[in-house]
């Protein structure tokens, strides 16, 4: 397979290939597809996996909007101001008349452009390339399913709230046509497609070319780790636990390896390569010449860029209690406030170029840990997370007289993974509490939370803000699409 450092030249052609979703007025749902002939040879497979990875690569996709949602209304990470990008998002200040679409339109134009992959795969001539043609579906699988559950968990309930009886997204797996009034699937029915996908792109990536690196793409141990976060909202916790270490074993079979300490402080700008792979198991490349822009997440968390996206204080105050963990040197400070600086260009780049990692190996351990905690597996968990606690400071360790606890292993989860999307998520999914509160600090005295309703400083699952309106776009153009509860009844909010 050829390795694309580059998305873009794809991108446009694939657009225009179904770009319905962006048209707001046309009344058109965004999961309709229009038919498409292109793909008949394996060249042309390549070309429109390409396609799926240049639409992920938008700043309204994975490259921005995808990711810090999931920051910016939980507590570890708030917006600069209330006139900043993520200040409607953090402060929940939206209608179901003026909630956003994008989310909507740019998930179901991806998912569209992976359906039209895997309605036409199977059928086409693998030139003598069985393996390759069997990674190209494990991809488009992989990311039809990583899509649907980012949308399940935007829109959809956290699956435990209700055994997922509450309702997700529309499952799309065909080209819809014009006419196609989808309604909505429940949590529980879309977890079921999330699995089954991520379940079918493990075994048509389980080959050579699944195995290996591809930089940009995701392969095997990327899908496994993300399967092993499914679980664990899904609540198999034996499974996901397997899944984990299955991906943490085969993946440093091929060479991925954790950031050491003294790495850590700057590995994020690191170009990586077959031969110096990290720990970075899928990410979104970007470079000068195939730039998100500066709506993406490097200028949206830079001092130097649109400084839009800040830590609360009570997160700021929480990791450096231990002044020595070196995830404190990640901070960057701009007007006592703190940026997190995990968004690093690459040699030669400018900001708004760096890479956005998706999926790290350090997830893949805390998830082994969390899957290890809730089976009472203590010398398991004690494993798993000792490797990420005692990465962040040599001089503290868990060893075998610690019973590990779940909250502790959820607390190392939020030092970890800042800045990259989990957090809101991580609260709630197992009935837990987002808190914003104010811790004071010197050094981001600046920093306080923006005045908000009691509901919004503290909240579970059952705040109907925690889950996006459907937007009024599908709404308006599909009679069979419901809102969500709280949403219709719902008269004004700021
Ligand atoms: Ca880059």
């Amino acid at each position: 397979m050829k390795s694309k450092l580059s998305y873009i030249l794809v991108g446009a052609f694939m657009l225009t290939a179904s770009s319905c979703g962006n048209d707001w007025l046309d009344l058109e749902p965004s999961t309709y597809t229009p038919t498409d002939n292109s793909i008949n040879y394996m060249s042309d497979v390549n070309f429109a996996l390409n396609g799926v990875y240049s639409n992920m690569q938008n700043a309204y996709a994975y490259s921005g909007r995808f990711v810090y949602y999931g920051d910016v209304t939980g507590d570890d990470m708030q917006a600069y101001s209330s006139t900043k990008r993520s200040g409607d998002y953090y402060t929940f200040s939206y209608t179901k008349d003026t909630a956003p679409s994008s989310f909507w339109s740019y998930g179901y134009n991806m998912i569209a452009l992976c359906n039209q992959i895997l309605t036409k795969i199977d059928d086409i001539d693998d030139e003598g390339e069985t393996e390759l043609k069997s990674y190209y579906k494990g991809q488009a699988l992989a990311l039809r399913a990583m899509i649907l559950f980012d949308l399940t968990r935007i829109y959809g309930y956290p699956y435990k709230k209700d055994n997922g009886a509450s309702l997700g997204v529309p499952i799309v797996t065909t080209l819809l046509d014009k006419d196609a009034k989808p309604s909505r699937n429940t949590v529980a029915e879309c977890y079921d497609a999330i699995i089954a996908d991520l379940e079918a792109a493990i075994t048509a990536m389980d080959n050579d070319e699944g195995q290996s690196y591809y930089k940009g793409h995701i392969n095997l141990y990327g899908v496994r780790s993300l399967l092993s976060r499914v679980y664990l909202y899904h609540g198999d916790n034996q499974k996901a636990y397997d899944m984990a270490v299955a991906a943490i074993d085969g993946a440093e079979g091929e060479g991925y390896v954790l950031w050491t300490n003294a790495e850590y402080p700057t590995a994020w700008s690191n170009d990586a390569s077959s031969s110096n792979k990290g720990e970075v198991l899928f990410e979104i490349v970007n470079t000068t010449d195939d730039s998100p822009g500066k709506e993406a997440l490097g200028y949206l968390h830079s001092t130097s860029g649109y400084r839009d996206i800040i830590v609360t204080s009570s997160f700021y105050s929480m990791l450096t209690e231990d002044e020595d963990d070196v995830r404190t040197q990640l901070f960057t400070f701009y007007s006592k406030r703190a940026f997190v600086y995990k968004y690093q260009p690459q040699e030669g780049e400018e900001i708004t170029d760096a890479n956005i990692p998706l999926l790290r190996l350090s997830e893949t351990y805390l998830n082994a840990a969390e899957a290890a905690v809730k089976l009472g597996d203590n010398t398991n968990a004690v494993k798993y997370l000792n490797a990420i606690v005692n990465r962040a400071n040599p001089n503290n360790t868990v060893d075998e007289s610690t019973t590990v606890t779940l909250e502790q292993v959820m607390t190392e989860r939020r030092k970890e993974l800042v800045g990259e999307g989990h957090r809101m998520f991580d609260a709630l999914r197992d009935g837990g509490y987002v808190y914003r509160h104010n811790v004071s600090s010197s050094k981001v005295s600046s920093t306080k939370h923006l005045t908000m309703s009691d509901e919004k400083m503290n909240f579970n699952w059952d705040y109907f803000k925690c889950v996006l309106p459907i937007p009024k776009d599908e709404m308006d153009a599909n009679p069979n699409m419901e809102q969500n509860p709280g949403y219709s009844s719902e008269s004004s909010d700021e």
